[in-house]
C-alpha cells in the first residue's frame, strides 16, 4: 500500500476551511492508503509563540483531529517533536540544501517581509517539511496548488540525497559516476479537488489571521452570528433583486456542506430572487448543522476522555519511531556515521 505523509500546525482551533480543505480529504484518503498524519510543533515555534499555548493547541488539535474523522486504528496520528529523528534528518539535508533554493521559496519571502528580524528557521522551514516526509519514506503528499513549490524542493533533495549517498550498484552511468540506488521516493503530489474556502468577508481565503472563519467546533449559534451578516452577491441589494451564485461565497458553502438537491435549489432560488440571503443563509446554517453535530459530540466525548487521546497520539508516536529509526538506520550508515 502506498504511503502518503501529511502534516498540520498546532496553530489554533480548526476552521471549516482547513476541514474542508484538508483534514475531510485526509478522512477519505486513509482508507486507501497507509496515511501518516502529523501535528508539526517544531514549524509552529519558527515565529513568536507561547509554550503553555503551543502544548493546549496539540493537544486541542489532536482531539479535533479525531473528532473530524481520523481514526487511530485506521491511520498513524502523531506528534512531530514526539519523534527526534525529524530535526536529525533535517540536519543532514539542510547540509546539501543551497541557500538560493531556500531564499526563493514565495511563503518565505512572504512571511520574512513582515519581521524585523529573521529566524533561520523560517528560512530552513522547507527542509524540515522535506524531513517530515523523507523520514517515513512517503510516496505521496495529499497538497493544494500553493503547496506544491515545497513539495518539489523535497523533490529535489531527496533526488540529491540519493545521487550523493544512495547505495552504489556497482555499474556506472553515461558521465562515468557510480550509479546508485534511490533510498528515498520521490514524493508525488497527490492533487485532490478540495473546495477553496473563502473567508466570510468574501475577500479573501479563510484564514485565522484574517478573522474571517468559522471554528469547526463553534456553536450553532456563534455560527449563526457569523453567517448572517456574511458577504452575499453585492447585487443583491434588495430582496427582490436576482443574483448570481457562482459570485457568492455562501453558495459555495452549500456546494461544500448542502447535498446537490439543495444546490440547485440554492441556485434557482437566487437566480430568480425567489428567496432572500437570510432564507438561503439558514438553509445552509442547517446543512452545516447535519455535518457538524456528530464532530462536536465526538469531540465533547474525547474532552471527557483525554486519556483516549493520548493513547492514540502514543500509539503514533511508536509507529513513527520505528518506521523513523529505519531510515536513520541507512541514512547514517550510507553518510559515514
Ligand atoms: S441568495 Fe444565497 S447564493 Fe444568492 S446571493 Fe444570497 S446568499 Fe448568495
Amino acid at each position: 500500500m502506498s504511503r502518503i505523509f501529511t502534516g498540520i500546525q498546532p496553530s489554533g482551533e480548526l476552521h471549516i476551511g482547513n476541514y474542508l480543505g484538508a483534514v475531510k480529504n485526509w478522512v477519505r484518503l486513509q482508507h486507501e492508503f497507509d496515511t501518516i498524519v502529523s501535528i508539526v510543533d517544531y514549524h509552529a515555534i519558527t515565529l513568536p509563540y507561547d509554550p503553555a499555548q503551543l502544548r493546549q493547541r496539540r493537544h486541542d488539535l489532536a482531539l479535533t483531529l479525531l473528532a473530524s474523522g481520523i481514526d487511530p486504528n485506521v491511520a498513524t496520528l502523531c506528534v512531530q517533536s514526539h519523534v527526534p529523528e525529524h530535526t536529525e534528518l533535517a540536519w543532514i539535508l539542510n547540509t546539501i540544501t543551497p541557500l538560493g533554493e531556500l531564499e526563493r521559496q514565495t511563503q518565505f519571502k512572504e512571511k520574512a517581509r513582515h519581521q524585523e528580524s529573521v529566524a533561520a528557521g523560517l528560512l530552513n522551514y522547507p527542509v524540515l517539511q522535506a524531513a517530515d516526509i523523507l523520514l517515513y519514506r512517503a510516496d505521496k503528499v495529499p497538497v493544494g496548488e500553493d503547496q506544491i513549490q515545497h513539495l518539489e524542493l523535497s523533490r529535489v533533495v531527496a533526488r540529491r540525497w540519493n545521487a550523493s549517498f544512495g547505495r552504489p550498484t556497482g555499474r556506472r552511468l553515461d558521465d562515468g559516476s557510480a550509479e546508485r540506488e534511490a533510498f528515498f521516493p520521490e514524493p508525488q503530489p497527490l492533487l485532490t479537488h478540495t473546495p477553496r474556502v473563502m473567508g466570510l468577508d468574501g475577500k479573501a481565503k479563510m484564514s485565522k489571521s484574517m478573522g474571517n472563519t468559522i471554528g469547526l467546533l463553534e456553536s450553532p449559534e456563534s455560527i449563526w452570528a457569523k453567517l448572517r451578516p456574511a458577504v452575499t452577491d453585492p447585487k443583491r441589494i434588495k430582496r427582490t433583486d436576482p443574483g448570481t451564485p457562482e459570485i457568492c461565497n455562501i453558495y459555495h458553502l452549500h456546494r461544500a456542506f448542502s447535498t446537490p438537491a439543495t444546490v440547485e435549489h440554492v441556485a434557482v432560488q437566487c437566480r430568480t430572487a425567489g428567496w432572500g440571503c437570510i432564507d438561503c443563509k439558514k438553509v445552509l446554517a442547517e446543512s452545516m448543522e447535519t455535518e457538524l453535530v456528530p464532530i462536536r459530540r465526538r469531540a465533547a466525548e474525547l474532552a471527557a476522555q483525554p486519556a483516549q487521546i493520548d493513547a492514540a497520539l502514543a500509539a503514533g508516536a511508536e509507529r513513527c519511531r520505528q518506521l523513523a529509526r529505519e531510515t536513520m538506520g541507512v541514512v547514517r550508515e550510507l553518510m559515514g556515521f
